[in-house]
């Protein structure tokens, strides 16, 4: 799986105006040639969009100098992009949905319910308590390294990853 973070993205993409502190932005997750990539948009150009099709979003804010960057990982943009994986025959796809939803499981949105197997191959049912229904995941059969890195990768495109990294160094 491919994914393309910008490096210290810390502007907004389309008219390069730097963040500021508290600033409130967008970010954007886009499906290009076959990887994921993050963009992040100022109020203003995200209202006034250039016929971009985004494959997620959610609004964000560059967090007060010296506190830490918020641990983001918002339950609602992960369902929605469970739910738009949906169908998905791609591969890196297919194994980004898995892992997504395995995230959901421990994070309790999920509970993981049977195993079915069928034509296609394995699945895992998994049963949505907030929307009382059932559905299906395609088990792609990862090992436990790639699902890290798949999680590691996952949590790099929707964290803050510069913000992270300064608040260690
Ligand atoms: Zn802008």
């Amino acid at each position: 799986m491919e994914w393309k973070i910008g490096k210290g993205n810390r502007d907004c993409v389309a008219c390069n105006k730097g963040f500021s502190e508290e600033e409130e932005y967008y970010s954007a997750i886009f499906d290009e040639q076959g990887g994921f990539i993050r963009k992040d948009f100022c109020i203003p150009c995200w209202s006034n969009p250039k016929s971009e099709v985004f494959f997620s979003f959610w609004k964000t804010k560059v967090p007060k100098q010296g506190k830490h960057a918020q641990k983001f990982l918002n339950t609602d943009v992960l369902l929605d992009m469970v739910s738009k994986l949906e169908g998905s025959m791609e591969a890196h796809q297919r194994n980004l949905r898995y892992v997504l939803v395995l995230y959901l499981i421990r994070k309790k949105v999920f509970k993981f319910k049977s195993l079915s197997r069928e034509e296609g191959g394995e699945h895992l049912v998994i049963y949505f308590p907030r929307e009382d229904r059932e559905f299906k995941v395609y088990n792609p059969s990862l090992k436990v390294e790639e699902i890290e890195s798949i999680t590691a990768e996952m949590n790099q495109l929707l964290n803050y990853p510069y913000l992270e990294h300064e608040a260690t160094s």
